[in-house]
C-alpha cells in the first residue's frame, strides 16, 4: 500500500552573505536531496551529527521552513502546493514534539491552557469537552487531571516533555515528527519517555519520525532508520539489518561509537577525521569522502546515488555500485 508520507528530493538551500560589505554571496545546501518515505504504524528513525539537516527536514515536511524543492506527499496530497486551507487540515494530522520542552511550553500558561491551545486552534469541541479531554491526556501520558492548573515551571524536564507530548496528541494526529524529543533528559526519564511513546503509538496506531543524534536511542524504538550526513541521507534501512551489518562507512563510524552492551561483541572503535565540512562548501564528489576511512579515488570525483541492495536496504556509496 500506499506509505503515509513520501518525501523525494527535499532540499533547503539558503542564499548568505559573506565578506566586506556582504558582497559574496554563498549558498548553504543544509538539505541537498533527501528522499524517503513513511508507512502507517511505524517508526522512521532519522539520525546524524547536529548540523546535518535533520531538523530542517523534519520541519520542512510541515512547511515550518519551506522547501527549496521537492516534494512531500501526506496520504497521497502533495503538502508542498496545498491552500492554506487544506495545509491547516494536513498540520492537525501532523504533530512536532521538540527537544527542549521547556522553550516550547509557554511559562505564563497553565499546562491545562496549553493542551487546550490545539484544540481551540482547530476547532474541536466546545470548552467543557476540551477541559475534560485535557484531564484525559494528562493521564494518558502519566500525569494528573489536578496538573492542569499548574505551570511549566513547576515541572522536571521528564514531566514537561510529557506536556509537550499530551499537547501534540491533543488533536488526534496520524502523524507525530519528534526532534529529539529525549536528548536533553537524564538517560533514566529518556527510557521512560521512550516506553510512553511506544504505548501511546500502539494505543492510537501513530506513525512517527523520531530525530536523533545518536544510534542508540533510536534503536529500540524504529523500524527504520535513516542515516544524515551534510544535508544528505547516506543509508536507509529496516533497523536489524542496519544496527547488525551497517553498511555505509559513516553508519558504520556512527554505531562504532555506541557502547554495546556484549564485550564480546565490541567492534574498534572508528575514530573519524577532521570536522564535518561547511555545507556552504560541500566536498565535491561524495561529501564525506575527505573523512572516509576506505576513500576510493572514484569518490572525490563522482557522486555515488542511492542504490537498493538485496536486503532491501538504500545505500549512497561507491563500494556498493
Ligand atoms: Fe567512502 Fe567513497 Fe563510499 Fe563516500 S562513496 S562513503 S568516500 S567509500
Ligand atoms: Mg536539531
Amino acid at each position: 500500500s500506499e506509505p503515509l508520507l513520501k518525501v523525494e528530493n527535499l532540499k533547503k538551500y539558503y542564499p548568505i552573505k559573506n565578506g566586506v560589505l556582504g558582497r559574496v554571496s554563498e549558498t548553504v545546501r543544509a538539505v541537498d536531496g533527501v528522499s524517503f518515505s513513511v508507512n502507517e504504524g511505524e517508526t522512521l528513525g532519522i539520525v546524524g551529527e547536529s548540523g546535518c539537516g535533520k531538523s530542517t527536514t523534519g520541519r520542512m515536511i510541515m512547511r515550518l521552513i519551506e522547501p527549496t524543492e521537492g516534494k512531500v506527499s501526506f496520504e497521497g496530497k502533495n503538502i508542498l502546493s496545498l491552500s492554506k486551507s487544506d495545509l491547516r487540515r494536513v498540520r492537525k494530522d501532523i504533530q512536532m514534539i521538540f527537544q527542549d520542552p521547556f522553550a516550547s511550553l509557554n511559562p505564563r500558561q497553565t499546562v491545562g491552557k496549553i493542551i487546550e491551545e490545539p484544540m481551540i486552534v482547530h476547532g474541536m469541541g466546545n470548552h467543557k469537552e476540551r477541559k475534560q479531554r485535557v484531564e484525559e491526556l494528562l493521564e494518558l501520558v502519566g500525569l494528573s487531571a489536578y496538573h492542569a492548573k499548574r505551570y511549566p515551571h513547576q515541572f522536571s524536564g521528564g514531566q514537561r516533555q510529557r506536556i509537550g507530548i499530551a499537547r501534540a496528541l491533543a488533536v488526534r494526529p496520524k502523524l507525530i515528527i519528534a526532534d529529539e524529543p529525549v536528548s536533553a533528559l537524564d538517560v533514566s526519564v529518556q527510557s521512560q519517555v521512550l516506553n510512553l511513546l511506544q504505548d501511546l503509538q500502539k494505543k492510537f496506531h501513530l506513525t512517527y519520525i523520531f530525530i536523533a543524534h545518536d544510534l542508540s536511542v533510536v534503536r529500540h524504538i524504529s523500524n527504520r532508520v535513516g542515516v544524515m550526513y551534510l544535508g544528505k541521507m547516506v543509508e536507509i534501512s529496516d533497523s536489524e539489518i542496519l544496527y547488525d551489518h551497517p553498511k555505509h562507512p559513516y553508519t558504520k563510524a556512527l554505531l562504532s561509537a555506541v557502547p554495546i552492551p556484549d564485550p564480546n561483541s565490541r567492534s574498534e572503535r572508528i575514530i573519524l577525521s577532521g570536522d564535518v565540512p561547511s555545507p556552504a562548501h560541500p566536498p565535491a564528489g561524495c561529501t564525506f569522502h575527505d573523512r572516509c576511512p576506505v576513500a576510493m579515488d572514484l569518490c572525490a570525483r563522482e557522486k555515488p546515488v542511492m542504490k537498493k541492495l538485496e536486503d532491501g536496504r538504500l545505500v549512497s556509496c561507491h563500494l556498493y555500485d
